[in-house]
């Protein structure tokens, strides 16, 4: 069994001007954070898939997904490990762990550890990173 190595999307700042609105590309690409409860996905209770607004990528299942009462997308797990990166971000005088998808390098949000039983994790997305794939019901 042959291990794949992961391909990774990269494409300059220009090219991801010209794909990604004004507020994904100011979240996704300058680490920019929507304001509360304005994103299209907070409130989404469809079952589906949280894909990377930016390449695509699977990154969240609507199976991990609670109301945190932040105002953000919120979730406990992402769909596996590899699809995320963790980064220590010091920025605002705090000391938080950045989440990027690891597929392309954009922004998602933060982790935080005050999240349900399970594992404890709270994944703290921006709506403007994700996009929402609902799944389709299967027609006999
Ligand atoms: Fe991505």
């Amino acid at each position: 069994m042959g291990s794949r190595m992961a391909e990774k999307v990269r494409k300059s700042e220009e090219e991801w001007k010209k794909e990604l609105s004004p507020q994904q590309y100011h979240v996704l690409r300058e680490k920019g954070t929507e304001p509360a409860f304005t994103g299209e996905l907070h409130k989404n209770k469809k079952e589906g898939t949280y894909k990377c607004a930016a390449c695509g990528e699977d990154l969240f299942s609507s199976d991990t997904k609670f109301d945190s009462g932040s105002g953000w997308p919120s979730f406990y797990l992402p769909m596996s490990n590899d699809k995320i990166e963790e980064k220590t971000d010091r920025s605002l005088f705090m000391t938080r762990t950045e989440v990027l998808c690891a597929k392309c390098g954009g922004h998602l949000g933060h982790v935080f550890d005050d999240g349900p039983k399970l594992t404890g994790l709270r994944y703290c997305v921006n709506s403007a990173s994700l996009k929402f794939e609902e799944t389709e019901k299967k027609k006999e």
